[in-house]
């Protein structure tokens, strides 16, 4: 096996860029990253280890594992949760995308905690630690996930829009009612790279009038000032990173979302609006058309038609 290091999603030194495309990846060694959740405000401790082929990204503790796939989601308030018999794992989102953003396929993640930890409220602090052991390239091929027809889900005036393509490319629409937001969007293609230092730098961020009820629902009492971007109707709490961070974290959060279909996902894709509830309906809709092909789908339909 080869030790390589990463430097960006498809900027990889000294390798031949479609080999590493094409097969799996895991972590050269493991990681150890540790803070406070976001949401559980406990003290959490993450290590991210090597794993063999074809495991995926797999979240343990103890006895307990749950894989990071879609249908092992069990809530979306305010950040993507998995769980598996009462094993639970919140905030799994930022940590996700630093590793698909990085090309890593196949991971162990010990949690201790139950929620990895908030640190700069950006996917940033993952990617560097990552970088740091840099990665090792299996034998299987990559498992690339393609679409043969446009997938759509939608709820209110949100929705996400997926349309065949050869690569990976997604564009984030954001549309606050809000002095300090108002429209805003970001693009992200796998192909360019850049995913460590363009996105995986942009935090999360609040509305002040949100954060009481957030409070109120249990949520964010892990939330400072060092973590979290505070929007009030005329100022934020901290200089922005990008002049676009807020929707760039969109993309980062999306792009988290997404790696719960548990493969590199190829398609050109239309976010607008939309949060963690419906990126992970739109994952589990890919995962539902993988198990169910479009010939046996059709035929069911024909069916409910007669
Ligand atoms: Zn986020």
């Amino acid at each position: 096996m080869t030790i390589l290091r990463v430097d960006g999603a498809q900027n990889i030194a000294g390798i031949d860029l479609e080999e590493a495309a094409a097969c799996q990846m895991t972590l050269a060694d493991t990681v150890m990253l540790s803070g406070k959740g976001l949401h559980s405000g406990r003290e959490t401790v993450v290590e991210m280890q090597p794993a063999p082929e074809n495991t995926g990204i797999v979240f343990r503790h103890g006895q307990n594992t749950v894989s990071g796939l879609a249908h092992n989601v069990v809530d979306t308030s305010r950040g993507t949760t998995i769980g598996f018999n009462g094993f639970r794992v919140l905030t799994v989102e930022h940590l996700m995308a630093a590793l698909r953003g990085l090309g890593v396929d196949n991971a162990y993640v010990e949690v201790k905690g139950g929620e990895t930890p908030a640190l700069d409220g950006s996917a940033a602090p993952y990617v560097a630690a990552i970088e740091a052991v840099g990665l090792v390239q299996q034998s299987a091929p990559r498992r690339l996930i393609t679409i043969s027809e446009p997938i759509c889900v939608r709820r209110d005036d949100s929705f996400i829009l997926a349309v065949p393509s050869s690569e990976l490319s997604i564009t984030y629409v954001m549309d606050y009612d809000h002095p300090m937001i108002g429209s805003q969007s970001s693009a992200y293609v796998l192909r360019e790279g850049g995913f460590a230092k363009e996105f995986a730098p942009a935090r999360t961020f609040v509305l002040y009038e949100e954060v009481a009820g957030l409070l109120d629902r249990e949520l964010a009492k892990g939330g400072s000032l060092d973590n979290v971007i505070v929007i009030w109707p005329d100022r934020m709490s901290s200089a922005l990173r990008f002049s676009d961070e807020l929707v760039r974290h969109k993309v980062v959060d999306m792009i988290g979302d997404l790696a719960l279909i548990g493969g590199l996902l190829s398609a050109e894709v239309l976010a607008v609006r939309t949060g963690h509830a419906l990126n992970v309906e739109f994952a589990r809709e890919v995962l539902r058309r993988i198990e169910t092909p479009a010939r046996s789908r059709r035929r069911k339909a024909a069916v409910v038609r007669a």
